[in-house]
């Protein structure tokens, strides 16, 4: 059963650098994350980070709102404007969870924030989720204009591997949909491959060609922050090898899949990994 609370806060906005390194800060609406199936996805490096004992219960069972995120936001921002700081920031939303949980929809903690940063624009923003309620936001994304990214997470083309690694995840279909409402509306859109699952490379490369500005591939090895050490301690070799996707997790496997996202849109819109992430 899931557990969802409402606490108080006392920052909005984190220091963060590390993987993120060209980020300022990172930006948490809500603690814990319930997408993935009560278990959160299997690959989910954040249940080894402390955030993920806070509530006690097992990861992916549990959702903290911040309640007072808003007033929190609102404070800091406006101080960052003050010391003529804003201008230069850059905003990572989220980190240790994905912005759209179904608790957004009651609580509109994201939007609280999306509007604040219209009123507010930092230099950059990148918003990442896999949630198609990201479009609810197209109003305060267009608002935001060139100080918004938004990326979506797409982790493989093939609705077999969706189903069977991620199954409470939205289709890849309904993602692709997204993708395309976003950058409709005039949205920069990166779809972040992230990490790669077992894929169709050229296939993949189709489907994305016309509703991305950008693609990201990372890998378990490239993206976890530890060399692949936290994926392997999360038993994906094992999880890979019951499933027949042994050969996937090794380093290399994304080359075909970067051949054919370049040859396809162009060696300057895909990027890896970590500098990718960091490219704003
Ligand atoms: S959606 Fe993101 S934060 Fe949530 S369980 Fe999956 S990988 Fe972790």
């Amino acid at each position: 059963m899931r557990r969802y609370l409402e606490q108080d806060a006392t920052r909005a906005l984190s220091p963060t650098g590390g993987f993120l390194s060209a980020f300022s800060y990172s930006l948490n609406p809500y603690l814990g994350c319930s997408f993935g199936d009560g278990g959160g996805c299997p690959f989910c490096y954040v249940r080894t980070l402390p955030v993920a004992h806070i509530d006690g219960g097992r990861w992916g069972s549990w959702v903290i709102a911040k309640r007072n995120l808003p007033q929190l936001l609102e404070r800091e921002l406006s101080a960052l404007q003050q010391n003529g700081k804003l201008a230069d920031s850059t905003i990572f939303m989220s980190s240790a969870t994905d912005p759209y949980q179904g608790m957004e929809r009651r609580m509109k903690l994201t939007r609280a924030a999306l509007a604040l940063f219209a009123d507010y624009p930092p230099r950059r923003l990148l918003l990442q989720t896999r949630s198609p309620m990201v479009e609810r936001d197209i109003d305060l994304l267009v608002r935001l204009g060139s100080h918004v990214i938004v990326s979506l997470t797409l982790e493989t083309d093939d609705e077999t591997v969706r189903r069977r690694l991620t199954p409470t995840s939205p289709s890849v279909a309904r993602r692709i949909a997204t993708a395309k409402r976003l950058r409709q509306a005039g949205i920069f859109v990166q779809l972040a491959i992230s990490p790669m699952l077992p894929n169709r490379a050229v296939r993949f490369a189709q489907l994305v060609a016309g509703c991305a500005d950008r693609v990201i591939v990372d890998t378990y090895v490239d993206g976890d922050g530890s060399g692949g050490r936290r994926s392997r301690a999360l038993g994906i070799p094992q999880l890979y090898k019951r499933l027949g996707y042994e050969g996937w997790f090794e380093q290399g496997a994304e080359h075909d899949l970067i051949a054919a996202m370049r040859s396809r849109l162009g060696q300057e819109r895909v990027l890896f990994s970590r500098d990718g992430f960091n490219a704003l």
